[in-house]
């Protein structure tokens, strides 16, 4: 059977479908079709998401109620609000040749007087959230005591967010003798038990292998240290300069922590999250869906069946507790017969559970590298060049054309070019010119504790990769730390995490930078001198020192020495992104031009992203098609 008309819809619903432009039926729809129009049959049917579940209850569905009527005949459940609109959308689509056919969406966040009038009006389908559905129930603002339908789509999502009691309130409102349809991505204990205790022996429907990925999608993942991991976010975004992403955090804090930061550095992006309004998180999906936001930062819940097509990559900024929900998340890209990427950032304490999930989904990992800056900066030039390759010529250029011509008499095609790509080369290359290597090498991987470990060493000398430098002004000569850091970045000309390790003293201090850089700073002091004094720069033999000293000092929670330390038990507690702590101190300090924190940020200097309180979202850096 491989067309819809084989699979027994009817005329009105085939035409609908042909609007839509579906030809053949997904697997899932080609197996759950005929049974629920020829049976009536409670059933279980297990797919991934993006198989085209909402469709394989959605026709049938349709197809059975009496459109004639105008009760209520059918109930679709569902975890989420942007779940409950999407499923909604669908059906109408579905049914805009079903005259008389009403469908009602039902969720918490918006006027439940309206949405009862939308029931009033003679809905034969309700599409809800358990919560608010609750509620109506209990304010006799539904009926569904005479439902022959019920759905329960994402049901593992479900009861992962806590729904069992509502749904088994709702449900025992609905008459005993509707069948059941459910729906689940995954199928673990609570779902087989809610089956077996709402279900008459029902038939049962495979797609695919059980918890595995969809094929479209390849999994990929980057060994960084815990405290890169932001900077690793924007290397890849960096390097895939037309991603349209879903970006999975565990909390809403690091959520709305991640998406601002990405805006502040000049990321087209915007935070997805339960804290956020109605009204915000609408705003947000709008621009997503528009692709006008290019990242999506989100929690598993906001995001849950988000059914956008085309997302280029999901990236596990950080891995969900539950390894099953990784399904999930990966889920949102590769659909519709696209492919796509699930990306995942893991420090070497997280290696382990790479390898469950590869058990879970059945497939492998490719272990990449994170790109280095060169790497970037070629591709955001070719990026550019292809753009401009293929630009439509705007016709209002050409007024301008002869004084265009004119201030270019005299430059040669080659020199043009090479003029006109600095413009947005130089912000790549300025800013990854000296940007170090962010991946880690897998060889210490037997070193579970490995990555704390290592940003302890790299934090405190003993790092073959860095030298530690004396410099003979201190306290005395007003510094500290920080300022003794800008000192440094700024006459060096370095970036902003190249100084690390400062540790200033009363008369002499101590820093350290990548060991390549060494004989750059030793030139640069070889006859340098400040305020009419001679400043001394050696490399120093006593790192043992300091890094006793900082260590007692740590574990009294006072000032740290050093911007780049982070006390174990915070990083832990905090998650990643304490982190953040360093970052919000350098943006608290005025901002120097050379001090930028991304290749991006000229455009929100250009007022481009707005960082507004709660809801950030940012309008495009270049719009997207
Ligand atoms: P699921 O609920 O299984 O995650 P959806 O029902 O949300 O999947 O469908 C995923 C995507 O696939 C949607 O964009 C939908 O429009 C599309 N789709 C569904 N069925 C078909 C089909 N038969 N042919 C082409 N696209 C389809
Ligand atoms: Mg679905």
């Amino acid at each position: 059977m491989n067309t819809f008309q084989d699979l027994g819809l009817n005329d009105d619903l085939l035409r609908a479908i042909t609007d839509i432009g579906f030809i053949t039926p997904s697997d899932v729809q080609a197996k759950a079709i005929p049974i629920l129009l020829e049976q009536d049959t409670d059933l279980v049917a297990l797919a991934q998401t993006g198989t085209g579940k909402t469709a394989a209850f959605g026709f049938p569905m349709l197809q059975k109620i009496n459109i004639e009527s105008r009760t209520t005949q059918g109930l679709i459940l569902s975890p989420t609000r942007e779940l409950c609109l999407q499923i909604t959308n669908e059906l109408k689509n579905y049914g805009k040749y079903c005259k008389g056919f009403n469908v009602a969406a039902i969720y918490g966040g918006a006027s439940i007087s309206d949405q009862a009038r939308e029931v009033k009006r003679g809905a034969q389908i309700i599409v809800a959230t358990p919560g608010r559905m609750k509620d109506m129930i209990n304010r006799n603002m539904v009926d569904i005591s005479k439902i022959e339908y019920a759905v329960l789509d994402e049901a593992d999502e479900m009861l992962n967010m806590g729904f069992y009691e509502d749904i088994t309130d709702i449900l025992s409102h609905s008459p005993k003798d509707k069948n059941t349809w459910l729906f689940s991505a995954t199928m673990p204990k609570e779902v087989s038990n809610i089956a077996k205790k709402f279900m008459n022996s029902p038939v049962e429907i495979t797609v695919g292998n059980k918890n595995e990925s969809t094929n479209q999608v390849s999994h990929e993942y980057y060994l960084v240290n815990s405290r890169d991991r932001y900077q690793a976010l924007k290397r890849l975004a960096d390097a895939n300069p037309d991603i349209f992403s879903v970006i999975f955090c565990r909390t809403k804090r690091d959520t709305q922590k991640v998406a601002e930061q990405l805006i502040e550095d000049g990321y087209s992006a915007g935070a997805l999250h339960g804290d956020l309004s109605q009204n915000q998180r609408d705003m947000v999906m709008n621009s997503f869906r528009k692709n006008q936001i290019q990242m999506l930062v989100a929690t598993d819940v906001a995001a849950r069946g988000i059914d956008v097509d085309n997302i280029t990559h999901v990236i596990n900024y950080q891995l969900p507790d539950e390894i099953e929900t990784y399904t999930h998340r990966s889920g949102r890209t590769g659909r519709a017969g696209k492919t796509g990427v699930s990306i995942v950032i893991v420090s070497k304490s997280e290696l382990r559970k790479i390898k469950s999930i590869e058990r879970i989904i059945n497939k492998s990992f490719v272990r990449k590298d994170i790109p280095d800056g060169m790497e970037i900066c070629e591709v955001q030039l070719m990026s550019l060049a292809n753009k401009i390759h293929t630009t439509e010529i705007n016709p209002e250029i050409e007024k301008y054309l002869t004084s265009i011509n004119e201030l270019f008499e005299d430059t040669s095609k080659d020199e043009l070019i090479q003029k006109f790509f600095s413009v947005e080369f130089t912000r790549f290359f300025n800013y990854y010119n000296k940007s170090k290597n962010l991946s880690v090498p897998e060889s210490r991987g037997s070193d579970r504790d490995g990555d704390s470990g290592r940003d302890f060493g790299r934090s405190f000398g003993g790092n073959d990769d860095s030298s530690r430098y004396f410099i003979n002004v201190g306290k005395k000569d007003g510094y500290d730390w920080m300022s003794l850091k800008d000192f440094l970045k700024e006459i060096l000309e370095l970036g902003r995490d190249d100084v690390f390790k400062v540790d200033v003293k009363d008369s002499f201090s101590f820093f350290n930078t990548e060991k390549g850089l060494q004989e750059k700073v030793l030139a640069f002091f070889n006859d340098y001198k400040h305020n009419g004094r001679f400043v001394n720069v050696e490399v120093s033999q006593d790192q043992g020192g300091a890094t006793s000293r900082n260590k007692r000092r740590s574990g009294g929670g006072g000032r740290r020495s050093d911007g780049d330390f982070k006390p174990r038990g915070e990083r832990r507690s905090g998650g990643d992104f304490k982190s953040s702590g360093r970052r919000s101190s350098d943006a608290s300090r005025p901002r120097r031009s050379g001090d930028s924190s991304g290749p991006n940020r000229r455009d929100r200097r250009a007022g481009v992203a707005e960082k507004s309180g709660e809801a950030s979202f940012s309008r495009p850096r270049q719009s997207r098609r």
